[in-house]
C-alpha cells in the first residue's frame, strides 16, 4: 500500500491510550456514517436504492431515531416501504401469492442480517485497519505506541491479526502479533486472577480475604469480550 491516507484519524485513535484504538476508530465510522445517511444521502437516489435493497438493523433504527432529522428518516422509511410493496405488488389486493409473500419476507430479513450503515462502516474499517498494518510495518514509534495501548479487544484483535497475516512477510506477522498481544496480555492477566478471585469467594476457605475490585470482575469482564462499540 503506497499511500496512507488514514495516518491523522489513526494515531488520534491510539493517542488517546485507554480501552481499544480500534473500537474508538470504529464508533467514529459508525456517527460518521448514520450523519450521511440522515443528511446528505438524503438527496441521492443511487443510496436510496442501495438503502430501500438493504434496508437498515435494529441497533441503526433505534439509533437513526435518536437523532434529530424526523423528516430524513420518514422520506427513507417512505420509500422503503414503498419498494417493498411495490415488489410484492400487494398494496390494493387482500390476497398475496406465495412467491411474493416469500420475495417480502426475505427483504425483511435481510434488513436484519446487515444494514446499509453496518456494510459501510465495515468496508471503511477494513481500509483504516490496512493502513494501520502499513504505519505499525513502516514507523518504529507506532509499533512502541502499539505496546502502550491498554488493549485490543476481541473482535479488533482477530480483525487486525487475520488482515495482516495476509498483507505482510510471516517475520513481521509474528512481530505484529506479539505487539498487539503484549497490550492486551495485561488485561487478560488481571481479569483472569479477579475472576479466580472472585468464584473463589464462594469457598468458605477464602471466605476471610477481601474482594476488593474483583468484586466486579464478571461485568469487567464481560465488557472486555465485547468491545467498546456502542451498543
Ligand atoms: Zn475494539
Ligand atoms: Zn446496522
Amino acid at each position: 500500500m503506497k499511500e496512507v491516507i488514514y495516518t491523522i484519524p489513526i494515531n488520534d485513535a491510539y493517542d488517546v491510550k485507554c480501552g481499544c484504538p480500534v473500537c474508538r476508530l470504529e464508533n467514529k465510522l459508525d456517527t460518521e456514517a448514520r450523519e450521511y445517511v440522515m443528511g446528505a444521502a438524503m438527496m441521492e437516489p443511487d443510496v436510496r436504492i442501495m438503502t430501500n435493497e438493504v434496508g437498515f438493523c435494529p441497533r441503526h433504527f433505534s439509533e437513526m431515531l435518536e437523532m434529530k432529522n424526523r423528516l430524513s428518516l420518514a422520506l427513507m422509511l417512505q420509500s422503503y416501504l414503498a419498494d417493498l410493496l411495490q415488489d410484492g405488488v400487494v398494496k390494493d389486493t387482500k390476497h398475496i401469492s406465495k412467491k411474493e409473500f416469500e420475495k417480502i419476507a426475505d427483504k425483511l430479513r435481510t434488513a436484519s442480517d446487515g444494514c446499509f450503515i453496518c456494510k459501510r462502516v465495515e468496508e471503511k474499517l477494513s481500509l483504516f485497519v490496512k493502513n494501520i498494518i502499513y504505519i505499525w510495518e513502516s514507523n518504529e514509534e507506532f509499533r512502541k505506541k502499539t505496546r502502550k495501548q491498554e488493549y485490543f479487544c476481541p473482535k479488533h484483535l482477530a480483525l487486525l491479526c487475520h488482515t495482516a497475516k495476509k498483507l505482510i512477510s510471516k517475520r513481521n506477522y509474528s512481530a505484529f502479533c506479539e505487539d498487539h498481544f503484549f497490550a492486551t496480555r495485561k488485561i487478560l492477566n488481571s481479569l483472569s486472577e479477579d475472576v479466580t478471585k472472585f468464584c473463589n469467594s464462594y469457598n468458605y476457605m477464602f471466605r476471610d480475604i477481601p474482594l476488593g475490585e474483583a468484586k466486579t470482575s464478571v461485568e469487567r469482564t464481560i465488557d472486555f469480550l465485547n468491545g467498546d462499540i456502542k451498543k
